[in-house]
């Protein structure tokens, strides 16, 4: 399942840099996620990096894109797929 950012964002860029996937951009002064990119971090980290960092509770789970997770590691495989290296 992706994470989503809801309206409570406000907009301190912290979660961006932190990303391993470079899932999320600023739009029209909010933070957003891309679902196609985010895996939860699965696979790269024990939790996920833009919820760890954020000042606010507003990054939470996006009912609309679940994913199991073998989808999960599919994903992130296809975006690093010369492996993982912190
Ligand atoms: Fe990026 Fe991980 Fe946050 Fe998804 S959960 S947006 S992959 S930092």
């Amino acid at each position: 399942m992706s994470l989503k950012i809801t309206d409570d964002c406000i907009a301190c860029g912290a979660c961006e840099p932190v990303c391993p996937n470079q899932a999320i951009s600023l739009e029209a002064h909010v933070y957003v996620i891309d679902p196609a990119r985010c895996n939860e971090c699965f696979d790269l980290y024990s939790e996920p990096q833009c919820y760890v960092v954020c000042p606010t509770t507003c990054i939470v789970p996006d009912p609309e894109h679940r994913e199991t997770l073998e989808e999960l590691l599919w994903k992130k495989n296809g975006l690093h797929p010369e492996g993982w290296d912190r």
